[in-house]
């Protein structure tokens, strides 16, 4: 038999971290990202370590459609990746997402960016997220919780630098 600190160790190893980015363009934004880590974090297979501050950002890919709020929190979970992904579309269809065309208005927007170091290329999840180094709106609160992340030799500071992120920009509360 396991004693119980036995068990909470065997836990702890089984846990990985893993980050995700959120947004919103739709309704009360900044209130519909906090209900969405609320959300996230009502599994208890999930904890939350760290948050970005928020983020203004101007629409991307599609131009025409309201400016969003972005963030990412940085989570420990014991969930696997699909898990974690089915878990992320609960909490996106319980806030009633509509899905309609590809980066449209969305009240909420839930995105795994990196699920420890591993690499998944399934038709459903793709991790790391492929346009993690071409988005600011994701680089920008990524820094924030995860300093140290690079991405094909590159440094996140070194990312944000070659890119124009003037349109990111921090949401004093
Ligand atoms: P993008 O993925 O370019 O940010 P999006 O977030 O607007 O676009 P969605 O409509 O939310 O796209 O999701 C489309 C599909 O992307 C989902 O059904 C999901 O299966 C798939 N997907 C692949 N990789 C991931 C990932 N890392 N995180 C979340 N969804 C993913
Ligand atoms: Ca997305
Ligand atoms: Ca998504």
């Amino acid at each position: 038999m396991m004693s119980n600190s036995q068990k909470k160790a065997s836990q702890a190893i089984e846990a990985f971290d893993a980050i995700l980015g959120l947004g919103s363009n739709v309704g009360n934004k900044i209130a519909n990202i906090d209900d969405a880590i609320a959300r996230l974090a009502a599994s208890d297979d999930v904890h939350i370590n760290a948050r970005s501050q928020n983020y203004r950002s101007a629409p991307w890919g599609v131009l025409d459609q309201d400016w969003f709020v972005n963030s990412c929190v940085l989570i420990t979970t014991k969930l696997t990746p699909h898990e974690l992904l089915a878990h992320c579309q609960s909490v996106e269809r319980d806030m009633g997402r509509v899905r309609d065309h590809r980066w449209g208005p969305r009240v909420i927007d839930v995105d795994i960016l990196t699920y420890g170091t591993m690499k998944i290329d399934d038709p459903n999840l793709v991790v790391p997220h492929p346009l993690i180094a071409q988005r600011g709106f994701v680089l920008v609160p990524l820094r924030d919780v995860a300093p140290n992340f690079h991405m094909n030799g590159k440094s996140i500071s070194q990312m944000i630098d070659a890119m124009d992120v003037t349109d990111v920009v921090p949401i004093s509360e």
